[in-house]
C-alpha cells in the first residue's frame, strides 16, 4: 500500500537530530515560553522575512489570536465582514465567526483552487475590514490587483499560511505578503510537528504585541492581565523538533515540486483533470495534489484497490455544514463542484521512485 501521508516516515528521515533535542528538552527542566520558542521564532521569522514570528498553540489560534487582536486593538469590530475563499478549510472560517466577525464567502477560480481576485471587489461593503486569503493546497493567491483592491478599501490583507510554508510570490515569502498570517505546524502539514503547533507573523509591532499578550492569558507581565486572554503557548518540545525540520523545508520542498512535476507531465487520462502547475516554480510547495474526476467514488476505489491510499480534500464545504445551517441554502456553484469531483494524490519528500511510477501508470490505466 502506497500511504496518503507516511509520517514516521517524514520524520525519521531527521531522528537524530530530533531525538536529540527531545532529551535536551526533557533533561533541562524547561518547558514553555523558553529558548527554543524563542530559537525557534527568530529562525522562522529570518525565513519568512517578518519582523515578528510569535509561537502559539495551533493553526486554529494563530488565525482567531489575528483577528482577536485587530478586534482589541480597535481595527474591527464584532459584527465586521471579511471575504474569505469559499472552499476554504473550516478554520478560515472558524477564526472569523470565534471572533463575531461575519465571514463573507466568495468563490474560488477552478483551475487554481484558490479565491477570484477578479470577484473581490464587488462583494465590498462598508462593514468589510479585512481578505482573508488562504494558500490552498500551497498554491500562492496573490497579485498587484489584490494588494490594489486592499490599499484603495483600506482593508487588511491576512493570510491563512497553514499549506503553504516555503511558497513565494516574486521573491516574498507567504506570510510576509499581507499584514499578518498564521501558520499551523499540525503533523500532517509541509512543515508539521509532533503534535499541535502553530505560530503568528506580521511586521506590526503593536498586532505582535497584542497577540503575544491575548495568547498568554492577555497578559505581557505575570499577573498582570490587560485583555481577557487565553492560554495558546507553542511549548518547547515543539518548537525544538520545529527548528530541527525547518532548516530542510526547501530541500524537501522542491522534493514535491519535482513530483508534481512528473504526475502533470506523466499522469494522460482524460478521465483526470490534473493542477496546473503556476509558471514560477517558487508559487506552489504542493501541500496536496489534487486532482478532479467526474466519478470521484469510482476512482478513489480504483486506486484503493491498487494499493494507493488517497483522501478528500475536502468532502464538505463550509457553507453546507451543520455549523453554518444559515448558510446552507446559499449556493456556490464553483465551490461545490471542486468538493464533489476533488481527490487528493499521495505528495510527500519521502515518496519513491517507484512508488510514484506506480501511481502514474496505474492513474493512466484507468
Ligand atoms: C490545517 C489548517 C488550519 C488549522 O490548523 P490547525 O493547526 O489544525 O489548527 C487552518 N487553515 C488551513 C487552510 C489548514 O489547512
Amino acid at each position: 500500500m502506497i500511504k496518503f501521508l507516511d509520517l514516521q516516515k517524514i520524520n525519521l528521515l531527521h531522528q537524530t537530530e530530533i531525538e536529540a533535542k527531545l532529551l535536551e528538552v526533557f533533561r533541562s527542566g524547561w518547558y514553555l515560553l523558553g529558548t527554543q520558542v524563542k530559537n525557534f521564532e527568530n529562525n522562522l521569522s529570518q525565513y519568512i522575512g517578518s519582523k515578528h514570528a510569535i509561537g502559539v498553540a495551533n493553526g486554529l489560534d494563530a488565525l482567531r489570536l489575528i483577528f482577536r487582536a485587530y478586534i482589541e486593538l480597535g481595527i474591527m469590530k464584532a459584527g465586521d465582514e471579511v471575504i474569505v475563499p469559499a472552499n476554504t478549510y473550516i478554520a478560515s472560517i472558524l477564526a472569523l465567526s470565534d471572533n463575531g466577525l461575519v465571514p463573507v464567502l466568495v468563490e474560488p477560480d477552478i483551475n487554481t483552487y484558490n479565491l477570484d481576485i477578479s470577484k473581490i471587489e464587488e462583494k465590498i461593503t462598508s462593514k468589510t475590514k479585512a481578505i482573508f486569503i488562504v494558500h490552498l493546497q500551497g498554491r500562492v493567491v496573490f497579485s498587484e490587483e489584490l494588494k490594489e483592491i486592499a490599499q484603495k478599501h483600506n482593508l487588511k490583507i491576512v493570510e491563512d499560511n497553514a499549506q503553504s510554508i516555503g511558497a513565494d510570490w516574486n521573491g516574498i515569502k507567504t506570510g510576509n505578503l499581507g499584514d499578518a498570517a498564521g501558520f499551523s505546524f499540525y503533523p500532517g502539514k509541509n512543515l508539521g510537528a509532533l503534535g499541535d503547533a502553530g505560530t503568528v507573523t506580521t511586521n506590526d509591532d503593536e498586532l505582535a504585541q497584542a497577540i503575544r499578550a491575548l495568547a498568554n492569558y492577555g497578559s505581557n507581565e505575570k499577573y498582570v492581565n490587560i485583555y481577557q486572554g487565553l492560554n495558546s503557548r507553542l511549548d518547547e518540545i515543539q518548537a525544538a523538533v520545529l527548528d530541527v525540520k525547518l532548516k530542510y523545508i526547501d530541500e524537501e520542498n522542491n522534493l514535491r515540486r519535482k513530483i508534481a512535476k512528473r504526475f502533470i507531465s506523466e499522469v494522460k487520462n482524460p478521465k483526470v483533470t490534473l493542477p496546473e502547475n503556476p509558471e514560477n516554480d517558487g508559487e506552489h510547495v504542493w501541500h496536496i495534489f489534487v486532482i478532479r474526476t467526474a466519478d470521484r467514488s469510482a476512482l478513489q476505489e480504483y486506486l484503493t484497490s491498487n494499493g494507493i491510499q488517497t483522501l478528500i480534500h475536502y468532502p464538505i464545504p463550509p457553507h453546507q455544514q451543520k455549523a453554518y445551517k444559515e448558510w446552507n441554502n446559499l449556493s456556490f456553484p464553483i465551490t461545490e463542484k471542486i468538493h464533489e469531483e476533488v481527490l487528493s494524490l499521495p505528495i510527500s519528500s519521502i515518496l519513491e521512485k517507484q512508488e510514484i511510477d506506480t501511481i502514474i501508470s496505474i492513474l493512466n490505466n484507468y
